[in-house]
């Protein structure tokens, strides 16, 4: 098969259509058109560099498709739309900024190949048909692993998506950005994080191939950062309960101050603070500093 030459076909379809896959990104979506086309390696991306109209209507010319609805699969296609009920459509889509390998189940179920980069959020971590892990320290499709073995990072997961829900998404991400920095400090400091290396011994050891690689280590860590990021997203989340003032007496003996009836004693989680879950009898340096926080 000769390559097609794309300089021919800038006005016209290529032989091979190729469908976008949703949140997929462009330079993604222009590989697969390059590959299913038997074209060189960045040919089209000249093509399009050297053409002075929005991408979106070259690829939709080659592909026969209209480009409204390549913009709805691929909205960062879609900047120069103003009209409101459009963009109305493409409202809640993924920020333009982070992008990884979509669950490579899934591509394939569709027929679009094992490997698709799309645009995410923080709280795609694991692809909820397949339950793998897509979350951080996947560089490739065959990084991803099933939790299956650990139901704790399912129930993170939808905790985090109702965290989203009742805080909103710009809250719950920047509270999950902070949460993440301070779980993996913790852990590189002192290498160990009980709970986590639980779930990381279990994932280990369905998936020994994967032993020690970062996306293990992010899966392991990823129900102590939705579980921080609920006390960090919360409007009170850091407020702990207000501590009695001593007041001394004339023979030095501390006695209760006069506010100390009105002291309200914690009722809630987030009255107390959060406090990581595990072993109470755990050596975990972490656990005990965290557990005690007014110590
Ligand atoms: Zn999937």
């Amino acid at each position: 098969m000769t390559p097609h030459q794309p300089s021919q076909g800038l006005t016209r379809p290529l032989p091979m259509p190729v469908r976008p896959y949703e949140d997929e990104t462009t330079r993604s979506y222009i590989r697969r058109i390059n590959t299913a086309n038997a074209l060189h390696h960045g040919e089209l991306m000249k093509v399009l560099k050297r053409a002075r109209r929005p991408w979106v209507y070259s690829l939709s010319v080659w592909m026969e498709t209209q480009p409204d609805t390549l913009v709805l699969a691929m909205p960062q296609l879609g900047k120069h739309r103003s009209e409101p009920a459009f963009r109305q459509k493409l409202v809640g889509r993924p920020i333009r900024t982070t992008h990884s390998p979509a669950c490579h189940r899934c591509t394939l179920t569709r027929d679009a190949g094992p490997y698709i980069e799309i645009y995410t959020t923080h709280e795609r971590v694991i692809c909820p048909d397949h339950s793998l892990w897509i979350g951080e320290g996947i560089a490739g499709f065959t990084d991803q692993f099933t939790v299956h073995a650990c139901p704790e990072i399912t129930t993170a997961w939808h905790h985090h998506k109702n965290l989203i829900t009742r805080h909103g998404h710009s809250q719950v991400r920047r509270a999950f950005h902070i949460a993440s920095v301070i779980n993996w400090s913790w852990y590189d400091q002192f290498q160990h994080f009980t709970a986590a290396m639980d779930i990381y011994d279990t994932l280990a050891g369905e998936h020994p191939r994967q032993a020690n690689s970062k996306a293990l280590l992010a899966a392991a860590l990823y129900p102590s950062i939705v579980t921080l990021t609920a006390v960090i997203a919360h409007p009170i989340g850091w407020r702990t309960p207000a501590r009695p003032v001593p007041t001394f007496s004339s023979n030095g003996s501390a006695t209760k101050s006069p506010t100390d009836g009105n002291h309200r004693e914690p009722s809630t989680p987030c009255d107390t603070g959060w406090k990581p879950t595990g072993h109470p009898d755990s050596a975990d340096p972490t656990r005990f500093s965290r557990a005690n926080p007014n110590d």
